[in-house]
């Protein structure tokens, strides 16, 4: 196609967000949507269609970050992404942006900060593993179903259970890639799935905020406040919902339940927040001891990247979030919020595979605590 036809820059796609200030040749002068986060943060994904052969300059014209492996690109409508690598960013001197060059056959190419997950993802997923249970958890202020997942052994006898979540930030889509990966190691047909399937209960609320996932929002520091500060305020429906059902399902049972998250955008490791009691605090560090030794790599997890455990739990100001609630239930064995960061950890660049093999091995080191 001619260079000298015209293109598109749009967010049209679940998950999408930018706002286009202007084109201007093969410059894209652009900036991300806030819509009510405030004071600032940084997720936006479009795509440009018709801009084959073009060597794009997208300008951001607002404060931006961008991860330490550039941006997430697909040239196959979202099947499949790959980074940039940090070479595509414009030169630290100059104003934010990058430059990438389409390739002649990518009529539709999308530039995202990672790789998205979406219900789309999670459709994927169920047809993959049909004994997957899909119930719906509540509807969300905008009338979508929030999907509640039920896994492992589930006729009532199982010895632990594990209460999964992600996206209570709508815009930490690795959260939910470690979260499918751990369900996943769950129900494989090897010794740590055999076991899950025997003896452990799962249930999965993947996209917390359902709305801010689906439309593309930051959801992280939501005025007045977001998902994961509403434990004790109860705005949303998915907060009112979790908490209703909680505390029953998991009874006097030795639960666990672990919150996946994202760190800042330039974030390089993945590490358990402290929170809760000492007793909470001193499983924590159990748990983060035994992950370090069962993913030693690609992206290794150590227990040095946790900082000192005798300054106690993480305290927020603004609310109470998911795992402090979590902590005060009477069943729970241990709770914590997982970060995993948007493009890198360590050594390994963020892909589906390393979030897989990041959720197995989180899978082997649960069962180890549970029988340790
Ligand atoms: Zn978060």
């Amino acid at each position: 196609m001619s260079s000298a036809q015209p293109f598109s820059v749009v967010a049209d796609f679940p998950g999408a967000n930018i706002a286009v200030d202007r084109i201007d040749g093969n410059d894209i002068y652009v900036h991300q949507e806030l819509r009510g986060t405030h004071p600032w943060w940084f997720h936006w994904a479009f795509r440009v269609l018709n801009a084959n052969g073009r060597k794009l300059n997208v300008h951001f014209t607002e404060r931006i970050g961008f991860p330490t492996m550039g941006v997430a690109v697909s040239t196959d409508c979202g099947a499949t992404w790959h980074w940039t690598g940090p070479q595509a960013l414009f030169p630290k001197e100059q104003a934010k942006g990058f430059s990438v060059t389409v390739p002649g056959g990518a009529d539709d190419i999308r530039f995202a900060i990672t790789i998205p997950y979406q219900q789309s993802n999670l459709e994927d997923f169920l047809q993959e593993f049909p004994q997957l249970r899909c119930d719906t958890l509540c509807h969300s202020r905008h009338g979508r179903p929030v999907e509640l997942l039920r896994a492992g052994r589930l006729d009532g006898l199982a010895n632990y259970k594990l209460y999964l979540s992600s996206r209570h930030h709508a815009c930490e889509a690795i959260g939910t890639w470690v979260l499918e990966a751990i369900i996943r190691a769950a129900l494989a047909d090897t010794p740590t799935g055999h076991w899950f399937q025997e003896n452990v209960e799962i249930l999965a609320v993947p996209f917390v905020d359902k709305d801010g996932v689906e439309e593309g929002d930051q959801g992280k520091d939501r005025r007045p406040h977001d998902h994961n500060r509403d434990y004790a305020t109860e705005l949303y429906p998915e907060i009112i919902a979790i908490k209703k059902l909680l505390p029953t399902w998991i009874g006097n049972s030795s639960a666990i339940a672990l919150d996946l998250h994202c760190p800042y955008f330039d974030g390089k490791c993945s590490y358990m927040v402290k929170v809760g009691d000492k007793k909470n605090l001193d499983t924590q560090r159990r748990f983060v001891q035994i992950l370090e030794r069962t993913h030693s790599g690609p992206g290794a997890f150590l227990e040095s990247d946790h900082g000192d455990w005798e300054k106690g739990g993480n305290i927020y100001k603004n609310g109470v979030q998911s795992t402090l609630w979590l902590s005060t239930l009477p069943g729970i064995l241990l709770t914590g919020t997982i970060e995993v960061p948007y493009a890198q950890i360590r050594d390994a660049v963020i892909s589906i595979p390393v979030t897989r093999s990041f959720g197995d091995s989180i899978a082997k080191a649960l069962r180890e605590l549970w029988l340790s």
